[in-house]
């Protein structure tokens, strides 16, 4: 296998998309080299006592989507680089961080009906295929998986038997490490796509199991994390070197914040916590990664959560990784906003 090696010093970019609300707020506003973004938030609004005073942050990123960007614009800029690097053998990760309702389904797996509002998984898949029939000379073998973290255990969202059973009957998925260090998965299944509409039914799939699987809370779909993954493996015609690749396409789980009050009982709890501390550990992963390429030392903590193992192999070194963060300018979402804004930043110290 080939060793590739990257120029950029930058491990991970890191975009912002604004999605369309009915009144966005004044004091979100993006500035004129739309790569940064400045939020007013009262200054005691985290503790509710009444005052005048206003905090300005600002926020920096590789880009700005504005809430009249279209889904093109974002697969164009965001993740068309990172899905033709996997072509060419490295392995890449597409995150959508935010709070529920900020846009991370609607940008990753797109709105239902229009065919404009595809998002970046049928445009990616889409990119592939077309590739694939521009090089004659290569053969392209596609596989597909699609795995579900929920409460930091992994389930596969394309079991056929997912239908029937609930979620505490179904199998979990595992990730161990083989002989050669190389991560492999326990009880996620890969199923060959040999076109564009088949890789398409598979998301269909399962996303509708995503959907019937929504517990009685009917929060399972924000309330957990789906990776959708390409396993892509390629061969020059008349060579005999495989180059393999894997594309993550990462929809988060809500970032919000635990809210006491709305939270009642304990599963909700235990899940808002579960949530919490997977994006923290991910967020530990990636700094430390970024600490390795700067200065040559740091443990990177994988073993702390499924997610991080599950994509051990597909994070900074020699891999593209990307992250869009997603917001509802709102008034009323103006904490969240920024509680988005500085995970991203954090993660990205740029
Ligand atoms: P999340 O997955 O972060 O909880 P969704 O993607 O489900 O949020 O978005 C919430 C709602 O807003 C959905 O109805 C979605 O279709 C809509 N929406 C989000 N982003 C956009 C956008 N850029 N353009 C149009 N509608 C959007
Ligand atoms: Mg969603």
């Amino acid at each position: 296998e080939q060793a590739h090696e990257e120029d950029d010093t930058q491990n991970i970019r890191i975009y912002l998309r604004l999605r369309p609300v009915a009144r966005q707020s004044q004091l979100v506003q993006v500035l004129d080299d739309d790569r940064r973004v400045e939020i007013t938030v009262a200054k005691d609004a985290a503790t509710g006592i009444v005052n005048n005073q206003q905090e300005r942050f600002i926020f920096q990123f590789n880009g700005v989507f504005v809430d009249s960007a279209t889904q093109d614009q974002v697969f164009e800029q965001v993740a068309q680089p990172v899905v033709a690097s996997a072509l060419e053998g490295i392995n890449g990760t597409v995150f959508a961080y935010g709070a529920t309702g900020s846009g991370k389904t609607f940008t990753v797996t797109g709105g239902v009906g229009r065919y404009v509002d595809r998002g970046l998984i049928p445009r990616a898949v889409s990119h592939v295929f077309a590739a694939a029939a521009e090089r004659p000379d290569c053969t392209l073998d596609v596989h597909v998986s699609y795995l579900e973290i929920y409460n930091d255990a992994g389930y596969d969202l394309l079991d056929p038997g997912r239908e029937a059973k609930s979620m505490e009957d179904l199998p979990r998925v595992s990730v161990y490490e083989d002989e050669t260090g190389a991560t492999r998965l326990r009880n996620l299944a890969l199923h060959p796509a040999a076109t564009e509409e088949a890789a398409l039914n598979l998301l269909f799939l399962g996303d509708t199991n995503r959907a019937i699987s929504e517990t009685p809370m009917n929060m399972a779909s924000s309330r957990s994390h789906c990776i959708f993954t390409l396993h892509i493996a390629s061969r020059q015609a008349g060579r005999s070197t495989v180059l393999r690749s894997k594309l993550h396409l990462v929809d988060l789980a809500g970032s919000e914040r635990i809210k006491r009050s709305g939270m009642e009982g304990a599963p909700l709890l235990r899940e808002a916590k579960h949530i919490n501390l997977s994006l923290h550990f991910l967020e530990q992963v990636i700094v430390a990664l970024q600490e390795r390429a700067t200065s040559g030392r740091a443990h990177v903590p994988y073993r702390n959560s499924m997610m991080t193992l599950m994509l051990r192999d597909s994070l900074g070194g020699n891999c593209r990784t990307v992250m869009i963060a997603t917001v509802a300018p709102s008034g009323d979402q103006l904490l969240e906003s920024v509680s988005t804004c500085r995970f991203a930043q954090r993660v990205a110290m740029i």
